[in-house]
């Protein structure tokens, strides 16, 4: 028993014995016992929570790729709607613009027709838009049938000026003082002379005797005429209807006349007027004839005119015809 300790212990059993070797031993092998089982304890567990954690990661993963995969969707209906929104958006803007035009065109057209500058102190809602096209068509109607009618604008097509106007003068070849009866417009020989209203040709022909040359005469509705001399040529026939703005004649220097120009005369029943009135009316200074020329009805002038556009308004009411534009939108 050499080199070894022996452990006694003595109980109510008995008496044991053990020999430090052999506690070692046993101690040794509890030892390795229990690193074992830690070992294939840890082991197990390492493994077990490594399989958890690929689980996670690939369910994880899934799921990061469902969120970019709707992410993707979100982001591309974004930009679908971005550019629908960019659409309307010029869609708004060119239409906005549409209707601006129309509307800035028919204010224009309500100026010239005279519409749109009533004053009024107490504040009237503005019309919609297709009831205001239909009333400045009405009225452009009525004031386009008058001055149809009615002579108005220049007597010559390239119109540059006047060489003399309506009033007493000294005659330039008789020296006498006289009542020019017309005005002249200056111009080169052979340069268009117009019909000033719609009418018939009452005379055409050389007049030695009025000292107009060759002359035209025009019969006008509502008692008006007009007198065009000293024509180089004529082209029209008597009792030739023409229309507004339709060529009559060229300038000449015919009859008692110092240089090539137009003698122009606007005649109501048996009397003459003052051509120049008539020469600057026009649809944007409409109403000014009526307090410039004496001597006319025109009153009842425009009652006639005015019934007859209802007359128009009424036909065309009856064939369902629509004065109004079409919405732009
Ligand atoms: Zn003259």
């Amino acid at each position: 028993m050499r080199n070894h300790f022996t452990i006694t212990i003595s109980d109510v059993y008995g008496t044991h014995e053990y020999s430090f070797k052999q506690f070692i031993r046993k101690f040794i092998w509890i030892l390795f016992a229990v690193f074992i089982a830690v070992w294939t304890v840890g082991g197990i567990s390492i493994w077990w929570l490594n399989q958890k954690a690929n689980n996670d990661e690939l369910v994880h993963k899934a799921s990061v790729k469902a969120f970019t995969a709707s992410l993707e969707k979100t982001r591309s209906d974004y930009e679908s709607l971005l550019v629908e929104k960019t659409k309307l958006e010029q869609d708004f803007l060119s239409t906005r613009s549409q209707i601006a035009f129309l509307d800035q065109a028919l204010q224009g057209l309500e100026e010239l027709v005279g519409e749109g500058d009533s004053e009024s102190e107490v504040d009237v809602p503005p019309l919609p838009l297709d009831e205001r096209v239909k009333r400045v068509q009405l009225d452009s109607l009525g004031k386009n049938i008058m001055m149809s009618m009615v002579p108005s604008g220049p007597a010559v097509a390239n119109y540059r000026g006047l060489s003399s106007k309506y009033g007493r003068r000294i005659h330039p070849i008789t020296g006498k003082i006289h009542l020019h009866g017309g005005l002249d417009y200056r111009g080169k020989t052979g340069a268009a002379v117009i019909a000033t209203a719609d009418g018939v040709v009452k005379y055409s022909a050389m007049n030695e005797e009025s000292g107009f040359g060759n002359l035209v005469t025009l019969v006008h509705a509502n008692g008006f005429m007009t007198r065009y001399g000293h024509l180089s040529k004529r082209t029209v026939k008597l009792g030739d209807y023409v229309r507004k703005g339709e060529k009559i004649g060229e300038i000449g220097n015919t009859g008692r006349s110092t240089g090539p120009h137009l003698h122009y005369e606007v005649w109501f029943l048996y009397k003459r007027l003052n051509p120049q009135a008539f020469n600057d009316w026009s649809l944007g200074k409409y109403d000014k004839i009526f307090t410039k020329v004496k001597g006319v009805p025109w009153g009842s002038l425009s009652q006639a005119v005015d019934m007859l556009v209802k007359k128009v308004e009424k036909q065309l009411l009856l064939k369902g015809v629509s004065l109004a534009v079409k919405s732009p939108i």
